[in-house]
């Protein structure tokens, strides 16, 4: 019987296979996270959603994804607040504001959000922190009351 404090769900075998083979592909590196079940590999993998989720809705509708340049390394975000476009360009190992110039603004908090910014990141293994997340999500917050 399920614990109280899970819950199942039961996903296509497309989408089972993807993931289970995925996990056994990153075991090692996964281990090291202390991620050592398929079970908490799913969970951590739904966390992120849910972190991303969590601040695309704060930040909807007042930023919106604007486009991205030829090569990539720039995603522009339209800021209905200071009604221009501000770029988000990767630098390095971060994400960073053409406008505030900084890492850890709105606009690079909404520019993780998004599943195509969130990939390139993946792929090239840039990790946002925690901080970054929270910080610029409870700016918008205060924002959004004004
Ligand atoms: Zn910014």
């Amino acid at each position: 019987m399920t614990k109280p404090e899970y819950g199942n769900v039961t996903v296509s075998k497309v989408t089972y296979d993807w993931y289970k083979k995925n996990f056994e592909s990153n075991k090692e590196r996964l281990r090291k996270k202390g991620i050592n079940s398929f079970a908490g590999y799913i969970t951590s993998r739904l966390e992120e959603l849910m972190e991303r989720d969590e601040i695309f809705g704060r930040y909807a509708p007042f930023l919106e994804e604007f486009g991205y340049d030829d090569d990539g390394s720039t995603v522009y975000i339209k800021d209905n607040k200071k009604q221009r476009v501000v770029g988000v360009r990767f630098n390095g190992d971060q994400l960073v504001c053409d406008v505030d110039e900084k890492n850890d603004c709105v606009h690079v908090g909404f520019a993780y959000s998004l599943p195509k910014v969130y990939r390139a990141m993946e792929s090239l293994g840039i990790k946002l922190n925690r901080r970054q997340l929270v910080e610029p999500a409870a700016k918008a917050h205060s924002l959004s009351q004004t």
